[in-house]
């Protein structure tokens, strides 16, 4: 075990400021708690976290990090509680400490490669601070470099996972030394073989070319020498794991120099990496189609480099990367050189990627605009706060927008199980349907048969898909219900001139209509866009005359009271028909409207009395219909409606339109528009739906259809 003062001697040099004192009280208090814990090579625990935080030093790293990485498995496998670490090493470490628990308790277990990308959303997610996730990396690698302690099936589960998750994220992360060694680590145990047929090729080849590498720093640094340019040159092997990869994507095997070895410039500028760049093209010949300049076009976590490859000696190809010592910083530590330190100060490196950058970046278009300035210090995930992962029974991960409810996660997995939905259980609680889901919540839906996706649910949901959904099976309810509806509406105006509703006759008039089938016919009819009366004058047209009484607004009717010359309207607000008292009131612009005595309208009017006409429908049978409206609920059973319409057919009155406004699983309530003779046929019809046992409520509404325009009366007095 590595002692505190071995651990904190390199902070000395990156970071003079720092206290150290604090570091090792959080020293002190890990050794303490995890007195006795062994791990499974059967070693002391505190070797982990000390090695963590060596890790975190190597990144040079901020206090608050190395401390949360000696601290970081405290609260999960010791006796010590946050409230103890935000006691004695504040809210900062506090809160690194509980973010790295958080991601230790995240259930990986049934990954799937098709949702590792949502994990490490999920992950980024969760850590609230980037901070957080290099601790996590940290974790991650010290245990990996020991995997061998543990028996073979979870060396296995951990090393997918870490080809999965962790080497990908360190990757985005920037952070190339971390992610390759991650890999490698995992190579291991997951294809021993390819890895060590890769390294026999890697001993053969070497011995073929004996000493290349040097021979070749030697080659270039001899150019660069007559540029008097000061550059280091450095070579090395590439990892067998990221040889095998490009075996894989190239399907072929390995044989090419460039394929195993890579070569290094570093300089001081940037005009020099380009004057070594011209250096290195002047003396060997570039292979097309290998040239990039990332140094132009920086990659989104920040790297930057020239990549060349030339045939070098004996026409061998040589794979060279050129850049400036800060954009090797970057390109060596990512993000993570954000918090690191040089000289007891911050990295002030201008190529270090804005951790609001780089998370927008991955976050692909999730954020909009928010404000940069938010998050200069300690990242705060802003567009994943707009998300939240949840997991299903079996553990894929679902991505809802935050605000989503059991209902949306529902439709998220698939219509059917939205429309079925009766309940949902949220880590095995039963939940209302409006509950909001949180991160990393495991959400399992409960479902019936005979459910139905409800009107009331449309506020309940978030997401697109789900509201669309909902709409879309309302409307096809609708349009069952329309279609019922209509089949009655045909049936009963055919039978008043003694014709019968045949498929065929249905049939004719969607051809005339152009419909698509007769089922659009009746839909058509129980929405009121087409009456019974349309339907007879496209079968029958002689059939039509004087079967129904023309519709008030189509005759001219005399009213008693009005001047000679005076036309007069009836009032939207409150449809008055005959048999009702009537009131005129003259407004100059507007004319003469004709109000029921009771209407509400007449309230706000009181201050023009002068102006109310004394009015009497003419006197003896009208013979005009008359638009209104009828409230009614009903028992929702089958047949209920159609009965209803038949009822109203039956009595002679027209139904104009129908407009269903609550639905409950037993009971509905519908606004219905008939055209009606006068008050007494009203009555007559309302009485006999009143008395059909499946109706609650029947009453005379004046709240007009909205898409109905009231007819207008323009009548003139003899
Ligand atoms: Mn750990």
């Amino acid at each position: 075990m590595i002692s505190i003062e071995e651990l904190v001697e390199p902070i000395k040099i990156y970071n003079p400021k720092a206290d150290l004192d604090a570091i090792r009280k959080a020293y002190d208090y890990g050794l303490e708690a995890h007195t006795g814990q062994l791990r499974a090579s059967g070693e002391s625990y505190f070797i982990h976290p000390i090695e963590v935080a060596r890790i975190v030093v190597q990144l040079k790293l901020d206090e608050a990090t190395i401390k949360t990485a000696l601290l970081h498995d405290t609260v999960e496998d010791t006796s010590s509680s946050l409230k103890q670490i935000e006691n004695i090493f504040g809210p900062e470490v506090a809160q690194l400490v509980d973010g790295v628990t958080k991601l230790t308790n995240l259930q990986l277990s049934s990954l799937e490669t098709k949702h590792a990308e949502n994990f490490r959303k999920l992950f980024v997610a969760m850590s609230k601070d980037l901070r957080v996730l290099l601790v996590k990396l940290s974790d991650r690698l010290h245990n990996m470099r020991t995997i061998r302690a543990l028996p073979l099936e979870k060396q296995v589960r951990k090393s997918r996972e870490t080809m999965e998750i962790f080497a990908p994220l360190a990757g985005r992360m920037g952070m190339q030394s971390m992610r390759e060694e991650l890999e490698d680590l995992s190579f291991r145990v997951l294809n021993p073989e390819a890895r060590n047929s890769i390294i026999r090729r890697f001993l053969t080849l070497r011995k073929e070319t004996d000493d290349l590498i040097p021979k070749i720093i030697n080659d270039i640094n001899q150019q660069l020498g007559k540029e008097n340019l000061n550059a280091r040159v450095t070579g090395r092997e590439k990892k067998p794991y990221s040889i095998w990869r490009k075996m894989q994507d190239k399907k072929e095997g390995f044989t090419r120099l460039s394929d195993i070895f890579g070569f290094r410039i570093v300089t001081d500028k940037e005009t020099d990496a380009y004057i070594a760049m011209g250096a290195v093209h002047r003396r060997w010949r570039a292979v097309p189609g290998r040239f990039k300049d990332y140094i132009s076009h920086p990659k989104s976590n920040g790297y930057r480099s020239i990549h060349t490859t030339v045939s070098g000696r004996d026409g061998k190809r040589v794979e060279v990367q050129i850049r400036t010592n800060e954009m090797h910083e970057v390109a060596e530590s990512g993000v993570a050189a954000h918090w690191s330190y040089k000289d007891g100060e911050r990295v002030k490196n201008p190529f270090v990627v804005d951790p609001f950058k780089w998370l927008r970046g991955l976050s692909e278009g999730f954020i909009q605009s928010e404000n940069p300035s938010d998050f200069f210090e300690h990242v705060k995930l802003e567009m994943f706060q707009d998300q939240v992962f949840c997991f299903t029974p079996k553990g894929e991960v679902i991505k809802l927008p935050r605000g989503a409810t059991p209902i949306d996660f529902a439709y998220a997995i698939h219509t059917g199980i939205g429309d079925s939905c009766v309940g949902s259980l949220v880590d095995g609680q039963r939940v209302p349907l409006w509950t909001k889901l949180k991160n990393g919540q495991s959400v399992s839906i409960i479902r019936s048969a005979a459910q139905k996706p409800q009107s009331s649910w449309e506020s309940m949901v978030f997401t697109g898909r789900a509201k669309s959904a909902i709409r879309r099976r309302l409307r096809e309810e609708h349009r069952s219900e329309n279609i019922k509806v209509g089949k009655e509406i045909a049936r009963v105006s055919l039978k008043k001139i003694g014709k019968k509703s045949t498929e065929k006759a249905l049939n004719t008039v969607a051809k005339k209509l152009s419909f698509g089938n007769s089922d659009d016919v009746l839909a058509a009819l129980g929405s009121v866009e087409l009456t019974g009366d349309e339907l007879i004058r496209i079968l029958y047209p002689k059939k039509v005359t004087g079967l129904s009484l023309p519709s008030f607004g189509a005759r001219k009717l005399s009213f008693m009271g009005l001047k000679p010359g005076q036309e007069a309207k009836t009032a939207s607000c409150c449809m008055p028909i005959p048999g009702e008292r009537i009131v005129g009131v003259a407004i100059r612009k507007e004319g003469i409207t004709i109000h029921a005595i009771d209407c509400d309208c007449l309230g706000d009017l009181d201050d023009n009395l002068e102006h109310w006409i004394d009015l009497r429908w003419p006197e003896g049978d009208i013979q005009t219909s008359h638009p209104t409206c009828l409230t009614i609920s009903m028992y929702n059973g089958m047949g209920v409606l159609g009965r209803i319409c038949t009822l109203i057919g039956e009595r002679g009155a027209n139904i104009t339109n129908i407009d269903f406004c609550d639905r409950k699983p037993d009971f509905y309530k519908i606004i219905i528009e008939i055209h009606v003779k006068d008050l007494k046929h009203l009555s007559d019809i309302m009485t006999s739906i009143e008395v059909d046992s499946d109706i609650s409520v029947v009453e005379r509404t004046r709240e007009i259809l909205q898409r109905v325009e009231p007819g207008e009366i323009k009548s003139m007095v003899n």
